[in-house]
């Protein structure tokens, strides 16, 4: 247990954990159940092309969601190209920068130009007063992002949408097992798409899905994700791409759904914990979740605030990883910020000043399954002895790290750190 900064390993102690903890190791569920499917599976012969793994799996997420339809898909990206070419969107789609990368690449893949739109700096999500300025004679859609599980301003973006005839796609990839108004997120807009990737709260090894309301267009995009094959053998009555989820990837999401209410408890145990253990620390704030809504909690985000801590984001980022907490700065830089989106629209920043303020804020922490309450605790404690530094010891913090840093973008090993 570290009780001061000479217990830092930053300064030369030994890392609090002897193996490295990160954000978003993957929650697994009964191994038994597991096993006992692929058995059935190879006994089968039937590994792809809808088989009776993925047709339950499509059943019980759009019963469990209260959706018409629920497309099973090989990942989230895949989905998201494919809802937005269903979806017929082309010339400009609005989104917020603050996303991970795949949603602009999902447009940018297709020649569609991704408007990177600022954020409400205290939702993290889309900010609906900025929409209307951004829209041109080429906008087609807008895509709201669930950032952190958190439903975007759903009923905003649907009146915003409405008004300017356009299509309204939701980037569910955090949301899945959330609520908005009592009402799971997947069945709103014209569509929703969620990511099963592993680093998500819940995964099918590799996976995604396009949940929808509308009949037609779940049809065109069963028949896209499938080379444009009819269902008949042989006619192909439309242009097509291969997004079909495999049956190892659908037996794998089967199983680790009968565990969701428990990775939804550990989940929600491990934010509190971390809630307890921050708290009353100047400058440092963890995001909320509505109590009122269901939530995975898979995320537990803090924004810190240099002028209270005196100590900055990346500097807390490096003090955690000499312990071999591997906390991330999700979503830096912004989308606008990375190729090609940063040379297509060099001045995209001026537009975004909630967004570039955030993402040299926010730091994910490790939770989930694989990540105990002691744990947690001993993260609190390294959080809150860097933050009680003298300003003499930033100095010889800085001093430490001007050694191996460059320009503003530490690099993932600093030899100056490492043990022997
Ligand atoms: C993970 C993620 C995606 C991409 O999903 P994959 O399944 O990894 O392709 C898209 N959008 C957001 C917001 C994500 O977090």
């Amino acid at each position: 247990m570290k009780t001061n900064s000479d217990d830092l390993a930053i300064y030369g102690a030994a890392p609090a954990f002897h193996e490295t903890l990160h954000v978003g190791r993957p929650n697994i569920g009964d191994r038994k159940r597991f096993y006992e499917r692929i058995d059935d599976m190879l006994n089968r012969r039937w590994l792809s092309n809808n088989g009776p793994y993925v047709q339950e799996f499509e059943q019980r997420v759009a019963e469990m969601i209260g959706v018409r339809h629920c497309i099973a898909m090989c990942n989230g990206t895949i989905a998201l190209e494919i809802a937005i070419r269903a979806l017929e969107l082309k010339g400009e789609v609005i989104l917020p920068s603050f996303t991970f990368v795949a949603t602009a690449h999902a447009l940018q893949w297709q020649e569609i130009t991704p408007v990177f739109c600022d954020v409400d700096p205290a939702t993290h999500t889309i900010d609906p007063a900025c929409i209307e300025k951004m829209i041109t004679p080429r906008t087609t859609g807008i895509i709201g992002v669930h950032v952190w599980g958190r439903p975007c301003a759903i009923e905003a973006l649907e009146q915003i949408a409405g008004k300017h005839r356009l299509k309204l796609l939701f980037d569910a990839a955090h949301g899945f097992g959330c609520s908005r108004g009592g009402r799971m997120l997947g069945s709103f807009g014209n569509a929703e798409v969620f990511s099963f990737h592993p680093t998500k709260f819940f995964n099918t090894g590799e996976g995604g899905a396009i949940a929808t309301n509308d009949d037609a267009l779940a049809q065109k995009i069963r028949l896209m994700k499938n080379f444009g094959f009819s269902g008949k053998h042989d006619d192909v009555i439309y242009v097509g791409t291969n997004g079909k989820m495999s049956e190892l990837s659908a037996l794998t999401g089967l199983t680790n759904l009968e565990s969701i209410a428990q990775f939804i408890a550990v989940n929600c145990e491990n934010y509190e914990t971390y809630r307890e253990e921050l708290a009353g620390l100047p400058g440092i704030s963890l995001i909320s979740y509505d109590q009122q809504e269901k939530c995975n909690y898979q995320y537990v985000v803090l924004e810190i605030d240099e002028q209270v801590t005196g100590i900055g984001r990346d500097r807390l980022v490096e003090i955690l990883r000499a312990e071999n907490v591997l906390a991330r700065r999700y979503f830096y830089p912004g989308c606008h910020r990375m190729e090609p989106y940063r040379s297509y629209f060099p001045n995209a920043g001026l537009l975004l000043p909630h967004t570039e303020r955030l993402t040299t804020r926010v730091l994910s922490l490790p939770t989930g399954t694989a990540v105990s309450q002691e744990d947690i605790r001993e993260i609190c404690r390294i959080i809150r002895i860097a933050l009680s530094q003298r300003p003499e010891e930033y100095d010889r913090l800085n001093g430490s790290l001007a050694v191996a840093s460059q320009a503003g973008d530490p690099p993932q090993h600093l030899p100056v750190f490492m043990k022997g």
